[in-house]
């Protein structure tokens, strides 16, 4: 059972990551035996530091690529499913310290790479900020699995039955992970899991303890990169969301 999880990768870290990810892809470059793929330091840097194999990581593993393979055949959203060019699961440290939750895969993004918040601007901009921040042990998802696009082929944010429907998902994810703290990144984010009654004011960050974790609201990155935001803040935020994961920050609570 065990040798079916070896990964076809066999280089140190890379291959744990890939056992975590149970297949190769095109963004690690490493000599696999069946194909070279291409190794991104700054997504290691950013997350994907997978433990050394032990029995108990091979279990995780396997548990997370059996949810991955579950959640690739899903075709819950019939608009969907007729725009994607792929089912986008989370991805990074299992367990982990920081869940980041987005919207869903962006078009030029995780809908082309098959990673949540990679290949486009919103990746490279929170990647960068996850890292300089020092932040380790982080999980990346969203509240969708595919790509919902207008009728002109852009990016549009899902509708409540598309986040309703991969719910599910996301619970999963969520008991798989056991995140401490949950960035919000955006207020769908956000409402997805305090509600509309809570104001939405990464600002002024006020984390909201829910079912054990603390809820933290974020900008979206690409609410940054259309310059809403300042991007020193939101360095700042990211630092004061690092503090708190170390428990060197105590926020006061909303
Ligand atoms: S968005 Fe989620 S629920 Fe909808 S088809 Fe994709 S994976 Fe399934």
């Amino acid at each position: 059972m065990l040798v079916a999880q070896v990964p076809r990768c066999t280089q140190g870290s890379e291959a744990a990551v890939h056992a975590a990810r149970g297949i190769c892809l095109p963004d690690f470059r490493t000599q696999c035996r069946e194909k070279t793929v291409a190794l991104n330091p700054s997504m290691l840097a950013a997350g994907m530091r997978v433990p050394p194999p032990t029995a108990t990581n091979y279990q995780t593993n396997n548990t997370l690529s059996r949810l991955h393979s579950s959640i690739r055949s899903c075709t819950r959203c019939e608009e969907l499913v007729r725009c994607r060019s792929r089912v986008v699961p989370g991805e990074g440290s299992v367990p982990a310290d920081v869940l980041f939750l987005g919207i869903a895969p962006g078009r030029l993004g995780g809908d082309r790479t098959g990673i949540p918040f990679s290949g486009d601007r919103s990746g490279q901009l929170l990647r960068r900020m996850i890292e300089r921040s020092g932040l380790e042990r982080v999980f990346i998802t969203n509240l969708v699995r595919c790509n919902p696009r207008d009728a002109g082929g852009r990016n549009r944010d899902p509708t409540h039955t598309e986040i309703a429907n991969c719910r599910d998902h996301l619970r999963a994810e969520f008991a798989l992970v056991r995140p401490r703290i949950v960035a919000c990144l955006g207020r769908l984010a956000w409402q997805e899991l305090v509600g509309r009654l809570i104001p939405f004011v990464p600002r002024q960050a006020r984390p909201m303890e829910r079912d054990g974790a603390l809820l933290f609201p974020m900008y979206h990155p690409a609410f940054v990169n259309r310059g809403a935001y300042p991007l020193r803040l939101y360095a700042r935020d990211f630092a004061r969301l690092s503090r708190l994961s170390a428990g060197a920050l105590r926020l006061p609570r909303g």
